[in-house]
């Protein structure tokens, strides 16, 4: 018997119930997956809570594990039993000890990486792949403000932002946070709680402000963010873990310097399976080289879910959170 993290309302952390489940056998391009590792996201405490609304009750949350191949359905000549694999993108439903998965959601996990690794960098790899390479193409010289600088997310951007040469300044919730992000290579620091970060960004640029602006925050950020770029800046407003940002009154724009905004997903720059192999190839290289070391910061067994929820929806967590089954 599989155990798997079942959803039957939203809500708070507690509507999480570890429950025995039956996998069954996979279908035609499917196989089925003993997993070892999986990555929890902010994502998922959206799913959790209804703000981003699923379908079908009861749902089991996750979109990102790693584990190896048990059995292969129908067809499916790319992978065999035994093979490591690894998804950051869904379908969701990776909070469980096995799970049937398409085959062309899964990609060959290099030797080279541990599974409390690749769990905790895929989802969040792959967003910074495609903040830095795909909907922006960072340059070396180019500064750029990114909001929550120790988060999973942020402790991959610093490092692969300043690998490229680009300079950052991050914001982060306590000094703790400040030394992680500066040790990931985070050029400049700021407080956000006690410090008004647009001034503070205005003074270490000399008032030239910067090229772009990544906010996985939202509400608390959002507005402010816009005031911390150049003309025709880029605000990129992918996340909202203070919560949703309010509504943009689009004639706003122009006075502030002829400014885009964009709110993009994951989804739309790894949908194909070209452009999830293409990011993949990218990150595996950027880990594999060591210029990215990937920080998991707490790892939790997968019956207790809904403890690291509550920590990464409280600001406890540094870096990437993953569940062991
Ligand atoms: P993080 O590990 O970054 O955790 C969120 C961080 O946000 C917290 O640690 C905290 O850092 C900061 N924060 C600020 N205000 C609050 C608040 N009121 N409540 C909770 N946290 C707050 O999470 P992830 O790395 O998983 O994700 C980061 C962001 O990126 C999320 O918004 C997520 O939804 C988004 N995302 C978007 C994707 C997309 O394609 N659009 C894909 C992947 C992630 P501090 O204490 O330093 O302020």
């Amino acid at each position: 018997m599989a155990r798997a993290i079942v959803v039957r309302e939203t809500g708070g952390p507690e509507v999480m119930i570890g429950t025995d489940v039956q996998v069954g056998t996979p279908g035609p391009g499917e196989v089925r997956l003993r997993q070892t590792a999986i990555g929890v996201n902010f994502i998922d405490t959206y799913h959790r809570s209804g703000l981003y609304p699923i379908a079908n009750l009861p749902f089991t949350p996750g979109m990102e594990a790693v584990g190896e191949v048990e059995e292969i359905g129908e067809g499916v000549t790319d992978l065999k039993e035994g093979d490591r694999v690894c998804y950051g993108n869904g379908p969701m439903g990776s909070y469980a000890s096995d799970r049937i998965m398409p085959t062309g959601s899964l990609i060959k996990v290099p030797g080279a990486l541990g599974d409390e690794q690749v769990a905790g960098m895929m989802l969040r790899g792959l967003t910074v792949w495609y903040l830095l390479r795909s909907l922006h193409d960072l340059k070396a010289g180019e500064t750029v403000l990114f909001h929550a600088a120790a988060g999973g997310v942020g402790l991959i951007f610093c490092q692969w932002a300043k690998h490229i040469g680009a300079t950052v300044i991050g914001t982060v919730g306590s000094e703790e946070k400040a030394e992680l992000a500066k040790a990931s290579g985070c050029d400049h620091v700021i407080l956000y709680k006690n410090e008004d970060f647009v001034s503070k960004v205005n003074a270490i640029t000399d008032g030239k402000k910067v090229s772009v602006v990544y906010d996985g925050v939202g509400k608390d950020t959002f507005m402010g963010s816009l005031d911390c770029l150049q003309k025709r800046g880029l605000m990129v407003s992918f996340g909202n873990a203070s919560g949703p940002p309010p509504a943009l009154e689009i004639g706003s724009l122009g006075p502030k310097g002829s400014l885009f905004v964009t709110r993009p997903t994951l989804f739309d720059y790894t949908g194909t399976r070209d452009q999830l192999v293409q990011g993949c190839n990218d990150l595996f290289d950027v880990v594999g080289s060591g210029a990215v070391n990937i920080e998991v910061g707490q790892s939790y067994g997968l019956e207790q879910a809904g403890h690291a929820h509550n920590d990464l929806e409280s600001r406890k967590t540094t870096g990437s959170t993953i569940l062991l089954p």
